[in-house]
């Protein structure tokens, strides 16, 4: 028996990020967006829990327990106290350390996955609890769709959302660490004189009019609405962004962020046709290794 899972990549419509609290982590207004770029995880039958993993990103993916499908696998079973063999299978086209929760998703399709090879029928609500264990991003690849993710983004909330939105992601040389942008964020705003601690920055909440833009399926609403709080700590560290977001400008998009803790920069168009157009453009431009047009949103991970 083989299972596969499809499960979608992420991108952060709206990123607030209050200030550092006393647990090190920072509240956030995260409004996630699925989006059909994605990973297939497959799972079949196998002696303890094993990995491979193909793709162009593949060489930088750790293929030891500290990868994200295979701690999934692991809790699943742990849940259940049933052993775990599996032979996990990722065909990675979510780029690595991307800023697109690419790991996360991985962790989302594994529990799907194992849960249905092991014929384990765990309940979605307890599925979502154990997302939440692994990681922030986790849930948000189970549920798909468009959702506000409050906390450290793992309480959410789905948005209505209509239409379909058409998107081009501009693929970076090299990762940048999460950790690391949220460090620069709050080493800029120290250099800004308004400090970063969570008494200082007003606990970030969800921005109305990006919300309407999305019930409404408005692309040039949704535009204008875009806001990521990493963004500027992300071309801190890697300045070479700017010139990515304005050759997507530049090429007829109708809006352009760091995607997450980048490097991945996020173009948003107008429609199927002027996303294919942007892509080629901004491969053609030299600022990015590689160029997708994409659209959503799509659901989270499920058997395929
Ligand atoms: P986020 O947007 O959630 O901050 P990201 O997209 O920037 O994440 P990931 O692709 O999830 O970053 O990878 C971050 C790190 O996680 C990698 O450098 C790698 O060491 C580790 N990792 C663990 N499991 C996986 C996985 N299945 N795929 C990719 N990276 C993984």
């Amino acid at each position: 028996m083989t299972v596969t899972v499809r499960v979608p990549a992420k991108v952060n419509v709206q990123l607030g990020v209050g200030g550092l609290r006393a647990d090190g982590f920072h509240d956030l207004a995260n409004v996630f967006f699925a989006v059909a770029l994605g990973d297939e995880v497959t799972a079949e039958p196998g002696e303890g829990v094993t990995l491979t993993c193909t793709g162009p990103d593949a060489a930088s993916v750790p293929l030891d327990d500290s990868n994200l499908a295979a701690r999934a696998a692991r809790l699943l079973a742990a849940h259940h106290g049933v052993t775990p063999n599996v032979r996990l299978h990722i065909a990675k086209a979510i780029p690595v350390a991307g800023g697109m929760a690419g790991g996360s998703a991985d962790g989302a399709a594994a529990l799907v996955a194992c849960d249905a090879l092991w014929g384990l029928d765990t309940p979605f609500e307890t599925l979502l609890e154990l997302a939440a264990e692994l990681g922030s991003d986790v849930p948000f690849a189970l549920v798909g769709g468009v959702a506000l993710g409050r906390g450290r983004g793992e309480i959410l909330e789905p948005l209505p959302v209509a239409g379909t939105f058409h998107w081009v992601f501009a693929v970076a040389d090299g990762g940048l660490s999460t950790p690391a942008v949220f460090r620069e964020c709050d080493r800029l705003r120290e250099e800004a004189g308004t400090g970063s601690s969570d008494a200082d920055v007003p606990t970030p909440d969800a921005d109305p009019a990006l919300l309407a833009a999305l019930a409404d399926g408005d692309p040039v609403a949704l535009a204008a609405a875009l806001t990521n709080d990493l963004q500027a700590p992300a071309i801190s560290l890697r300045p070479a962004l700017a010139e990515t977001l304005r050759a997507g400008t530049e090429a007829g998009a109708i809006g352009a962020l760091v995607s997450g803790s980048g490097p991945t920069c996020a173009f948003l168009a107008k429609d199927a046709e002027a996303a294919a157009a942007i892509a080629k453009s901004l491969e053609e431009s030299g600022t990015c290794r590689a160029a997708h047009a994409t659209y959503g949103p799509v659901p989270g991970a499920r058997v395929s």
